[in-house]
């Protein structure tokens, strides 16, 4: 019974180098962030091995006893964080759990309303080529260009005209907060499901500090990675009504059997979800997205091009507009790489450029904020990016900076991976 450094030293190789740099680059990619050790365990355990098709108590394999346990205290800890009436734990990833949803509230060929990728959308939400854009007619509404924000009159008459099956509201990329109430009842206007995809501002519902869409939502889905933080995978969540139909699209409808051990994860993640320190981490999250959009505005970004997409943020990250910069989405996300920064370059509205370059850049702060990030810090990190997006910056100095930075807040202090 080998360790994977004698067993396989390649790999133990990739193990080794991407704890180093993560430890030494700031990750500021909005949708990423870092588990606690308590999840690292959970997720590498011997609940890897165990066949659990089908829920706790009606299971199709035997010797499911302990994982039971697992699931069912995982359900009862997401429903009681978010307020749900019923939660589906099951989903292997955010996509499988939008796929389940769709499967749920919708036949092959009913209409999807959902906000266009190009606007700042997911994939799952109507894209061509994936299943949403396949299965199903796309009513796809997008943002004012005026404001940088969704008009909800527009969303209204795209659905007076379209009349969805079922109205999506949630998104990938977009700094502001959703009219739950207004999507509600523009739903019950046309006779369609409510259907939230809050993936990318979980964590802070959970933390009340975003308005929950779950007391209007038919279904509301989520991935557990992303603001919430712990390992990759998603979670449905519904009204009581929609509780048989939401399990058995995700089981037998879409998958067979669940990750257990990500269930036992996602059990540990949704524990600290609760607790006050996480309130703190996502009151930082928010601060340092702020610090940031504020940074950006200031005259020297604004004179480089730079200019912040609505004018601000209300949630995790900033969208930063890059039509009138020097540099495209692919040169200033590798610029910020060079100076040790990860962020992934983003399609604006009505984007000039080709979606491989892009005009724009999405950065996040949930990574940094676990990682003990404050408002000294963050204020150091934004001037840091504002200075790097402009014309010939000191590359090695800011470099340096933020390599202080990651000395600053050290990362997994301690941890060695096997
Ligand atoms: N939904 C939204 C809004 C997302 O932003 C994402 C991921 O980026 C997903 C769903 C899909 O999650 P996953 O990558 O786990 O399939």
């Amino acid at each position: 019974d080998q360790s994977i450094a004698d067993l396989d030293p390649d790999i133990a190789r990739v193990l080794d180098r991407e704890l180093d740099r993560q430890r030494g680059t700031l990750e500021m990619i909005a949708s990423e962030n870092f588990v606690p050790r308590a999840v690292l365990q959970a997720q590498g355990s011997v609940l890897t091995n165990k066949y659990a098709e089908g829920y706790p108590g009606r299971r199709y394999y035997g010797g499911c006893e302990e994982v039971d346990v697992a699931e069912e205290i995982a359900i009862e800890r997401a429903k009681s964080l978010f307020g749900a009436d019923h939660a589906n734990v099951q989903p292997h990833s955010g996509a499988t759990a939008n796929a389940a949803v769709m499967h749920a509230l919708a036949r092959a060929g009913d209409t999807l309303m959902g906000l266009s990728l190009a606007h700042g959308g997911h994939l799952t939400h109507g894209m061509k080529i994936n299943f949403s854009g396949r299965l199903y007619d796309i009513a796809a509404y997008e943002l004012d260009p005026a404001t940088g924000r969704i008009d909800m009159d527009k969303v209204r008459e795209l659905a007076l005209e379209t009349h969805p099956k079922v109205i999506c509201a949630g998104w990938s990329a977009y700094p502001r907060h959703l009219d739950f109430e207004a999507f509600r009842s523009i739903a019950d206007e046309v006779g369609a499901s409510l259907w939230v995809d809050m993936a990318h501002f979980a964590g802070l519902v959970a933390a009340d500090l975003h308005p929950s869409p779950v007391p209007f939502a038919d279904v509301t889905s989520t991935t557990i990675h992303k603001t919430i933080g712990g390992p990759r995978s998603g979670m449905i969540l519904s009204t009581q009504d929609w509780a048989k139909k939401i399990d058995s699209a995700v089981f037998p409808g879409q998958q067979g059997g669940p990750l257990m051990h990500v269930i036992a994860a996602k059990a540990v993640a949704l524990k600290i979800a609760a607790g006050e320190d996480f309130v703190d981490r996502q009151r930082r999250t928010l601060e340092g997205a702020q610090i940031l959009a504020d940074r950006l505005q200031a005259a020297d970004a604004a004179a480089a091009g730079v200019k912040v997409l609505s004018g601000g943020t209300d949630v995790h990250l900033v969208l930063v507009d890059l039509v009138d910069s020097q540099l495209d989405g692919q040169q200033a996300e590798d610029r910020l790489h060079e100076v040790g920064i990860t962020v992934n370059r983003n399609a604006v509205p009505n984007d000039p450029r080709p979606p491989r370059v892009t005009s724009g850049l999405r950065i996040g702060t949930p990574a940094l904020a676990t990682r003990g990030f404050g408002k000294d810090e963050f204020t150091e990190i934004a001037d840091v990016i504002a200075l790097a997006l402009q014309d010939a910056p000191d590359v090695e100095a800011l470099r340096a900076r933020t390599r202080a930075l990651t000395e600053k807040k050290p990362l997994y202090a301690g941890l060695q991976q096997y």
